[in-house]
């Protein structure tokens, strides 16, 4: 037996992939729609700031079938034309989520959640624009549908969030995620891995305040710089320098070592975004995945792997 198949025997997992997760719940993975809500975004019409997050263009997180003035509800039905009719999870995904009045995302959640086939609702959201009312109506749906709060992290260092501009800080996340604990919602963080101003140590904090968050679930991102965003500028001052393909496998195997086994690993790397994408160039996404796999089983590394040490 080769020391490779005694790790592998002795765990059931290198981590635990949203794919599981989801099978667990229903017997087998579930398509995600994603929707613009149409609430815009208050990072971006002066609310809270002009300019948004250096990182972001917001047309990015806008998929085809969302395009045009159309309601969730038709951009659902424009999403699953000629498919066959199966269970799906609405994802809340562009701009803000929960920026709009109490009355306005009850009625959203209402009528998304009661859609023929939906079987779970995300909303992706600011975590400075989550609280008690936002989220009280979540919880009556906790038990009926997969409810998750998608919260924007981007990193647990404060000096960063501000210098990406996101306009809150890592108190705001830290309220959100108690006050959905206290209602038992799930929080889902994201997070981006290189971004300006941090090293190892910078991005392996960010995985040791989620453990110490006891996070339900995590989407790693890999910063890509967009065009036509800060970032682009802070690439051509030399400000960031994107991550490398093959430094990417070793901080993701670190990170999420220092997180709990128990948490969802929804994502590995950022999406390809085609001609809109500056830096970095990397191989398609399956080859990146099987780099991080193939790194963690030669390492003897898995998810939880320093959280069950204690050593986080
Ligand atoms: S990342 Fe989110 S909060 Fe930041 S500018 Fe884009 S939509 Fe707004």
């Amino acid at each position: 037996m080769t020391n490779r198949t005694v790790l592998k025997s002795q765990r059931p997992f290198l981590y635990r992939s949203l794919a599981s997760y989801l099978r667990e719940v229903f017997g087998r993975t579930l398509r995600k729609v994603p929707i613009d809500p149409g609430f815009g975004c208050p990072n971006r019409d002066g609310s809270i700031g002009a300019d948004g997050c250096a990182f972001c263009r917001m047309s990015t997180f806008v998929p085809e079938h969302a395009r045009g003035d159309l309601s969730p509800v038709e951009q659902i039905s424009r999403a699953r034309k000629g498919r066959k009719p199966e269970p799906f999870i609405a994802y809340l995904q562009a701009g803000t989520g929960t920026y709009t009045t109490p009355e306005r995302f009850g009625d959203l959640v209402e009528t998304i959640c009661n859609l023929p086939d939906v079987a779970g609702l995300f909303v992706g959201t600011r975590p400075d624009f989550v609280d008690g009312a936002v989220l009280d109506t979540l919880k009556p749906w906790i038990h009926r549908k997969l409810v998750w709060l998608e919260l924007g992290l981007q990193s647990a260092n404060d000096r960063t969030l501000q210098r990406i501009g996101r306009g809150h800080g890592l108190d705001s996340f830290t309220k959100a995620r108690h006050l959905a604990s206290e209602r038992g919602i799930p929080v889902l963080a994201h997070v981006i891995l290189g971004l300006p101003g941090e090293g190892p140590e910078e991005m392996m904090g960010t995985a040791s305040y989620l453990a110490e968050q006891m996070i339900e679930g995590v989407k790693i991102h890999h910063l890509q710089v967009i065009r036509g965003t800060r970032m682009e500028e802070m690439l051509r001052s030399g400000e960031v320098t994107p991550l490398t393909m093959d430094s990417y496998p070793a901080l993701v195997a670190g990170f999420l070592k220092r997180l709990p086994p128990y948490t969802v690993i929804h994502r590995l790397l950022a999406d390809a975004l085609g001609d809109l994408l500056v830096a970095p160039q990397w191989p398609e996404r399956e080859k990146v995945i099987q780099a991080i796999r193939r790194h963690m089983l030669q390492e003897g590394k898995w998810q939880g792997r320093l959280y069950e040490k204690g050593s986080v």
